[in-house]
């Protein structure tokens, strides 16, 4: 097996990605991939937190631009992530992976509370470590959580998975001369405004020297081989 070049990471998953092909809710076989992908991680001898998203369940804008309250939205998308969660766990276990919930929000009768002291002790003992509930509060978004835990928990990267291999100078979806990125600075993706990551997320990862890996979190075993120091994705980093 090929050496990782990474001891400890953090995925974000958005709920996007989990919902498949699906226009709402969870696929569970796409849940079980991506489980698969972290287990293989994991038998590398990655350490691994994983942040997952909420927009296929719910997200606060959405209230808000009906008139809602966008506090209330918020905490709707926030439980949305634990949802997720629960689900990411589930395909884990069944893969017999160690895996703990950690949520931002105390549910004590569901999953454990956040605690960074909690975090480093799960990962030490070689559990998977799922971040639900986002940071917590209103007004941000599980990106800035995933930056906020990569820096809590000393990863070495943030694995940002998305539905395209990298940052592309356009949409590559729509833009048939769109190119990827190989490598990209965290003030050159806040400058250009590439929307890889919110701007909250770039600028806490670049206060704190982490950097951003982007690259497709559908190419089943696209994780590992990025681990590796393969695969096709663009690199933010300032070094
Ligand atoms: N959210 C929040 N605070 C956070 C993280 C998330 O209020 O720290 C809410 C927000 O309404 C957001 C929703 O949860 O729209 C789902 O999260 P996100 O949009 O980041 O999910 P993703 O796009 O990754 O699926």
């Amino acid at each position: 097996m090929t050496q990782p070049v990474y001891k400890r990471v953090l995925l974000k998953a958005s709920g996007e990605a989990l919902m498949g092909s699906q226009g709402f809710g969870i696929d569970v076989t796409v849940a079980d991939r991506i489980a698969s992908d972290i287990a293989e991680a994991r038998a590398m001898g990655v350490e691994v937190g994983v942040v997952v998203g909420g927009g296929n369940i719910f997200r606060g804008v959405a209230v808000a631009s009906k008139g809602g309250d966008r506090v209330t939205g918020d905490h709707m998308g926030m439980l949305g992530t634990v949802i997720n969660a629960l689900a990411l766990a589930t395909s884990l276990r069944k893969l017999s992976i160690d895996t703990v919930v950690l949520s931002a929000i105390s549910m004590p009768e569901i999953c454990e509370s956040f605690s960074q002291r909690q975090a480093l002790h799960h990962m030490a003992q070689g559990r998977v470590v799922i971040f639900a509930g986002g940071t917590g509060n209103p007004f941000f978004t599980t990106d800035s959580a995933a930056a906020l835990r990569a820096a809590e928990i000393g990863a070495e990267a943030i694995f940002k998975g998305t539905q395209v291999d990298g940052i592309y100078s356009a949409d590559p979806k729509k833009d048939p001369h769109a190119t990827r990125f190989d490598t990209l600075t965290h003030g050159e993706v806040l400058e250009k405004g590439l929307a890889v990551m919110d701007v909250a997320a770039v600028a806490l990862a670049r206060e704190n020297s982490i950097p951003i890996i982007v690259f497709s979190i559908h190419e089943k075993g696209g994780f590992a081989q990025i681990l590796t120091g393969g695969g096709l994705k663009t690199i933010v980093s300032d070094n």
